[in-house]
């Protein structure tokens, strides 16, 4: 490291510069990891009150070829965002997603089956997405009313006007909308009642505590029954206990989404939800 001169401040440590170097490389190989084939999808069930399957959620996995090692999204999607790679992964998610349905569609032409699908802010804004969208729609011959896509509140932070419109376009293909994380963000009643969409996924961290909580069992009641109100669908996310199952039926949550029923799991694994 460059020595630092006598009245320089040495803001620039071995530790900060280790961690720089860490991230360009992971950089770096993020950059090739499309072209390497190391994502992979993992699906993780939806189920009701009655642990039925009404759907999938799928989620992003990474593994690159030099370490064999899975890296988690909330270590690399943040990188993607930055770096604006989310847009091609992106593509490449939703793409393999629809794939992967259109498949399950022709298995079992009348099952009824949601798969959902995690959009960044950064690519929901792109001009071109709902056009894109729809041409993998068509390329992949999915029956769109079967796609839901998960937006979280960051993307209605900019021009409220603009999402509403690409909303109701998608709503014209025939493609559902959840708002993710439900709750962490602000402003969320004000936007929510304007917003065309159908579904509201209750972040895991109010859920964690439901039952030993007074104060998050409240909020959770309450977000139920305001998204119903709406005429939303509810889905409650972390699901990892049957006492947080109980509290959530009682409140009349319509979805659940937790370890209490599965993991996110490869396809081959999660067919044996479908048999
Ligand atoms: P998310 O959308 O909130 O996804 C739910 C996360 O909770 C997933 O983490 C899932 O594995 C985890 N989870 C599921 N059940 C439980 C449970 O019972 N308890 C707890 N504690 N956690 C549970 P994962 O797969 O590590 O993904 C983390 C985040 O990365 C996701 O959060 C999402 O924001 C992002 N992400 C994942 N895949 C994609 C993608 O394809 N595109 C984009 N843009 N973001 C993605
Ligand atoms: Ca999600
Ligand atoms: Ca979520
Ligand atoms: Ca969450």
């Amino acid at each position: 490291a460059k020595s630092a001169g006598r009245n320089t401040v040495r803001f620039f440590n071995p530790e900060m510069q280790h961690k720089v170097e860490q991230r360009a490389k992971l950089e770096t190989a993020l950059s090739k990891a499309l072209e390497q084939k190391e994502f992979l999808l993992y699906y993780q069930p939806q189920v009701n009150h009655h642990g039925e399957l009404l759907g999938a959620e799928a989620l992003l996995r990474w593994v690159p070829s030099d370490t064999g090692l899975m890296v988690s999204p909330a270590e690399f999607i943040p990188l993607a965002e930055d770096t604006g790679l989310i847009v091609p992964i992106g593509y490449w998610v939703i793409e393999t997603a629809c794939r992967q349905l259109h498949d399950w569609q022709q298995q079992s032409p009348d099952r009824l089956f949601n798969l959902a699908v995690n959009i960044s802010a950064r690519q929901f804004h792109q001009h071109d997405f709902v056009q894109r969208l729809q041409e993998i729609v068509h390329s992949t011959g999915v029956n769109p009313s079967s796609l839901k896509l998960e937006l979280t509140e960051t993307v209605v932070l900019d021009d409220i006007g603009y999402v509403i419109d690409r909303l109701h376009e998608l709503r014209t293909i025939g493609i559902g909308t959840s708002m993710d994380d439900f709750g962490t963000g602000y402003s969320s009643l004000s936007y929510l009642k304007r917003l065309p969409m159908e579904q509201i996924k209750i972040d895991n961290s109010f859920v964690r505590d439901i039952a030993h909580s007074a104060h998050d069992s409240a909020i959770v009641r309450a977000i139920i029954a305001m998204g119903h109100s709406l005429g939303l669908q509810v889905v409650a996310e972390g699901v990892e206990t049957e006492e947080q199952r109980a509290y959530l039926e009682k409140y009349q949550c319509d979805v659940y989404q937790g370890y209490l029923f599965d993991k996110p799991m490869p396809v081959k694994e999660f067919e044996k939800w479908l048999n």
